[in-house]
């Protein structure tokens, strides 16, 4: 009988196997955004084309653990050709989903963390799993606290490299 995380563990590994959307586009015109773990050493680097309203394009570069790749790859997937507004949303609905069930452990969750806590929505609707696809098979990362950091790395580099576009656009 198929196990749920046996399924999510195989989306993981396709991912870390055969990420999507990997390497990175021409800077400028794209912004470039690095982000570091040292909890784990992982590295990212996420190059992103805002055009329209609309994350054109993005790419994705670095080393990790086999959760930082696939979550960056997951991520570069879900968020493509995305209008920004639907981008934001979606960051800020992953990482409710890193820290809710997170806390509930007891952990504290964002000790330690870099100055990006860009305090997402207050108006703390509930997480839609069915909504994230194929991202909902991060969710088991979070019984692991010290690898929320890994999985949300791509995502709070990301959240970075977006802030920037805005405030660097002419
Ligand atoms: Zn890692």
């Amino acid at each position: 009988m198929p196990d749920l995380d046996d399924l999510y563990r195989e989306i993981i590994l396709d991912h870390y196997r055969s990420p999507r959307n990997s390497g990175e586009l021409a800077s400028p015109p794209a912004h470039r955004v690095e982000g570091f773990n040292p909890l784990c050493g992982d590295e990212v680097v996420v190059t992103l084309l805002v055009e329209d309203g609309k994350l054109a394009d993005i790419k994705i570069g670095g080393t990790g653990c086999s959760i930082s790749q696939s979550s960056a790859s997951l991520m570069s997937a879900a968020v493509k050709g995305k209008e920004l507004e639907d981008v934001q949303r979606l960051i800020g609905t992953f990482k409710e989903m890193m820290s809710i069930h997170g806390s509930s452990l007891g952990g504290s969750t964002n000790e330690g963390g870099r100055a990006i806590e860009d305090g997402p929505a207050e108006e703390a609707e509930p997480i839609d799993l069915s909504k994230l696809g194929e991202l909902a098979a991060l969710q088991g990362v979070v019984k692991f606290p010290v690898r929320i950091k890994c999985a949300t790395l791509s995502w709070n580099t990301l959240a970075q490299g977006l802030e920037e576009a805005r405030t660097t656009t002419s």
